[in-house]
């Protein structure tokens, strides 16, 4: 279980939440670096402890980083050096793709050791589309610059995967729905935990759901693709389009709304036309 690694960097997948999740391999691979790169001390000593390990730990997060990495690079030339984050996937919405792409300017052999990612355990939860998906992490917390988020996440043809908290859950949905339409959705929330709970339906269903119920926990929202006939609920095309009216002549109202909803063009332009008249 604790032999010695070569040199290089191992980015480990640690549980979202179930410590059982933690593969073998990741195990014997704590066990045997000679430091570990940790967000957070107290919470990966809580895995170390489970699995019956000791190793010398070092910070590495989003406040230290760029003091700490090339201290770091420089002892994977000799040493075997672990990066780990809180829970989950390393790099995935936590610190690390600098470390990786750092270790291999300086020909440090990188290895990854894959394990247990929110995201991806959501979409095999939701019962939405896989085969093409984008992940956004988590939307900026400012309106404007979220609402610019997402409308350039509308076109995608494919699920969006977005991470949450419970606070924000309720307004997350709301500008969801505002800026995407009335689609296909699924909160997944405490996964692998035992309060584990995945709630689906449209994303008018689960504003309404949410919206005096602020849930707790870690989360994540999966939302599937637009409709290949567009947009469901007229009134969502007809509140876009107003609004784009306030801005724009009806043919660039119509292309913008289109492009953002994944509605028809030539239909959005008629309506348009209707509302002007
Ligand atoms: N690197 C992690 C991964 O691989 O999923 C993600 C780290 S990010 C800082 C933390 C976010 O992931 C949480 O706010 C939540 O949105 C999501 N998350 C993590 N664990 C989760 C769980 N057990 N259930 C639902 N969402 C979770």
């Amino acid at each position: 279980m604790s032999d010695k690694l070569a040199p290089g960097l191992y980015i480990v997948a640690t549980p979202i939440g179930n410590l059982s999740d933690l593969s073998p391999r990741a195990a014997a691979t704590l066990a045997g670096v000679d430091l570990i790169a940790v967000e957070d001390s107290r919470v990966t000593a809580k895995l170390l402890r489970h699995i019956g390990v000791k190793r010398p730990m070092a910070p590495y997060h989003d406040h230290n980083a760029d003091a700490v990495r090339p201290g770091l690079i420089a002892r994977m030339a000799s040493e075997a050096v672990a990066l780990v984050s809180d829970a989950g996937t390393p790099l995935i919405s936590d610190p690390g793709y600098k470390l990786v792409r750092g270790a291999r300017a300086a020909g440090i052999a990188v290895t990854t050791i894959p394990g247990p990612c929110a995201a991806i355990a959501a979409l095999t939860l939701a019962g939405l589309p896989t085969d093409r998906f984008a992940f956004l992490g988590f939307l900026p917390t400012k309106a404007k610059a979220r609402e610019t988020a997402i409308a350039e996440a509308a076109t995608f043809r494919g699920s969006l995967v977005f991470y949450e908290s419970g606070p924000r859950l309720a307004a997350t949905l709301a500008a969801l729905k505002a800026g995407l339409g009335d689609r296909e959705a699924a909160v997944a929330r405490e996964i692998s935990k035992r309060f584990e709970e995945t709630v689906t339906g449209s994303l008018a269903e689960l504003v309404a759901r949410y919206a005096d119920a602020q849930p707790k926990g870690e989360i994540v929202i999966v939302v599937g693709p637009p409709s290949e006939a567009g947009p469901a609920a007229g009134t969502d095309v007809d509140a876009a389009l107003a609004e784009a009216l306030t801005r724009l002549p009806p043919a660039k109202a119509a292309g913008e709304v289109a492009k953002r909803l994944g509605a028809d063009r030539k239909a959005l332009y008629v309506r348009a036309m209707e509302m002007k008249g």
